[in-house]
């Protein structure tokens, strides 16, 4: 799989996705290529077009994705396509399934993911956007932040309230999802200019009276966030994945470049100070590649992984924005300049830092699910 995925990944070098990152425009020729082998329904049930492997196997891809030299740009190009139809798969009628997952599968349709509110924050059944029931459909009103792909996405994985917190049998009861069509006439969809990841858009979604059939809805009315949850743990896996993948491709071109450039008369990388701080990150890489490797196990054999899919996504993103640092202050004063890339790298690499889950709310589970600390939150 990994030598598949590299021999794609080798028609879009650093200068490709240094040009997306500049003109902030969608890697669409990449997104394709991926779509034309298959693999953008690495995990996508065989009986709906896609390939039907484990998160395993989709964690590799990432992760080969992201190392690549791609990073960021590359691996959340394509994302939402690994795992964010999940729901669908797990809860979504034959009905569903069938008209739904081919034409992400194939790459024909893009999807996105509308969870975080801006009232909300990390404390989703605060959520507001509102879907209230009309005959055979409902009706969908609010505002949603920071989604990903929305410019070019042609439907929505989208949670909404549909019973309001004070009569919700519990705050993350009556909350229900839907996977309907972005209709731009009722969805107004703003980009935020943000510090990395041009060529992949986030926005915010202005929703006015987007009506959804009854049958877009996943699952039953009230359960949206239970269904949710079961994708979360695979979702931290595969950004922890692709992390890894970024800071190893940070620390490839800190290696070399310590090996070529000669200061006081000799490779800067002969100096331990340099040594030092880059082999420090190919351990704390691997070590975190191990636990993310886990998780996915621990998934793709139904034990449960919460703690270690949370251990392995903050491992992970510290390990690869350490790297990404490193990388720039191995480069010196180029290391700042665009041309060497890495200071691409490091503006990616806060992603996966706050997103989907910030390091202070997994510590947060950790104390609590794991050492049995009284909640904190
Ligand atoms: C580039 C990017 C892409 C994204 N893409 C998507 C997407 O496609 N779809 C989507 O739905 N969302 C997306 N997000 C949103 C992301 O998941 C949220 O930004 C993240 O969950 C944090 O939420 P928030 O920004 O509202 O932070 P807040 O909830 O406002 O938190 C702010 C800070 O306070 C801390 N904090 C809050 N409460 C506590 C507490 N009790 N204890 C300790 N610390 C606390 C947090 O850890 C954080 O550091 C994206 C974000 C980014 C930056």
């Amino acid at each position: 799989m990994r030598a598949a995925v590299e021999k794609i990944c080798s028609r879009f070098d650093d200068d490709y996705w240094r040009a997306r990152d500049g003109e902030g425009e969608f890697p669409d020729a990449f997104h394709r290529a991926l779509a034309a082998d298959g693999w953008l329904g690495v995990c996508i049930p065989q009986d709906y077009g896609g390939s039907g492997l484990g998160i395993g196997e989709a964690a590799v891809m990432m992760e080969t994705i992201a190392a690549s030299g791609a990073g960021f740009s590359g691996a959340s190009a394509v994302h939402m396509n690994i795992f964010g139809l999940n729901p669908v798969v797990v809860y979504g009628s034959g009905e569903q399934k069938r008209r739904m997952l081919p034409p992400v599968a194939a790459g024909k349709e893009k999807a996105c993911f509308a969870v975080t509110e801006p009232n909300a924050g990390l404390e989703t059944a605060k959520l507001e956007t509102r879907a209230e029931r009309r005959g055979d459909r409902y009706v969908i009103n609010g505002a949603k932040i920071w989604i990903s792909t929305a410019q070019v996405a042609d439907k929505m994985l989208i949670l909404t309230r549909t019973t309001p917190i004070e009569r919700a049998r519990k705050p993350t009861a009556g909350l229900t999802l839907f996977y309907t069509a972005l209709d731009r006439r009722r969805v107004e969809v703003r980009e935020i200019d943000k510090m990395g990841r041009k060529a992949v858009d986030s926005n915010q979604l202005f929703i006015d009276e987007l009506e959804v059939p009854e049958q877009d809805r996943i699952g039953e009315e009230g359960r949206g966030f239970d269904y949710i949850l079961d994708g979360m743990n695979p979702e931290r896996i595969l950004i922890a994945a692709e992390a890894v993948g970024l800071g190893r491709a940070a620390l490839t071109r800190a290696a070399a470049y310590a090996k070529e450039r000669v200061v006081f008369g000799r490779p800067i990388g002969q100096n331990q100070a340099i040594q030092h701080p880059l082999a420090e990150c190919w351990m704390e890489l691997e070590a975190a590649e191990l636990m993310m490797r886990k998780a996915a196990w621990e998934y793709d054999q139904g034990i449960p992984c919460g703690a270690s899919a949370n251990a392995a996504k903050y491992l992970a993103a510290e390990a690869g924005f350490k790297a990404c640092q490193t990388a720039v202050m191995t480069h010196g004063g180029y290391g700042y300049a665009k041309e060497y890339h890495v200071e691409r790298y490091l503006r990616e690499s806060m992603i996966p830092r706050i997103a989907p889950v910030t390091p202070q709310l997994i510590l947060c589970f950790i104390a609590e699910k794991v050492l049995g600390l009284p909640k904190s939150y």
